[in-house]
């Protein structure tokens, strides 16, 4: 992947993603009809280690951000995504560094596990408990704006 490496934004944050990085929001409804939100537990020794956020990872130079969003997940998180409806693309630029949060349905919470060794853990979320988790910086900037 040449999108692999350390930038470094304008607003002086390093950051993982050479041309920037993209994640997946991947919602649900509950079953009282509210909405839950996939969230991945990072391993201990990744950056940010152990907090929480959305699967994702840095975006390679030709792919969209939607297309490097569905291949992280993919790699880090086993669940079935042949019925996933993206909804929105959310850009935050940090001046010379972009991170897009897609942001996508499906139409049941279908069953999932973590994938590879930077998954600690993956969970359903209920929207309205997502803040009282320890959750990723670059998570936790964007989540009241792109709240479902
Ligand atoms: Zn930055």
């Amino acid at each position: 992947m040449d999108g692999d490496g350390w930038a470094l934004c304008d607003a002086g944050h390093q950051h993982w993603g050479i041309h920037g990085a993209a994640g997946l929001l991947l919602r649900a409804p509950c079953h009282d009809g509210d909405t839950q939100i996939l969230l991945q537990r990072r391993a201990w020794w990744t950056h940010h280690g152990n907090t929480w956020g959305v699967p994702g990872g840095a975006r390679a130079s030709w792919e969209t951000p939607e297309q490097a969003a569905l291949r992280e997940i993919d790699e880090e998180v086993a669940v079935t995504l042949d019925e996933v409806e993206i909804e929105a693309v959310h850009h935050d630029d940090h001046g010379g560094w972009s991170y897009w949060t897609v942001i996508a349905r499906l139409a049941e919470p279908l069953s999932a596990a973590p994938r590879n060794r930077e998954t600690a853990e993956v969970r359903w979320v209920p929207r309205n408990q997502v803040s009282a988790l320890a959750l990723h910086p670059g998570f936790a900037a964007t989540w009241p704006l792109i709240q479902p």
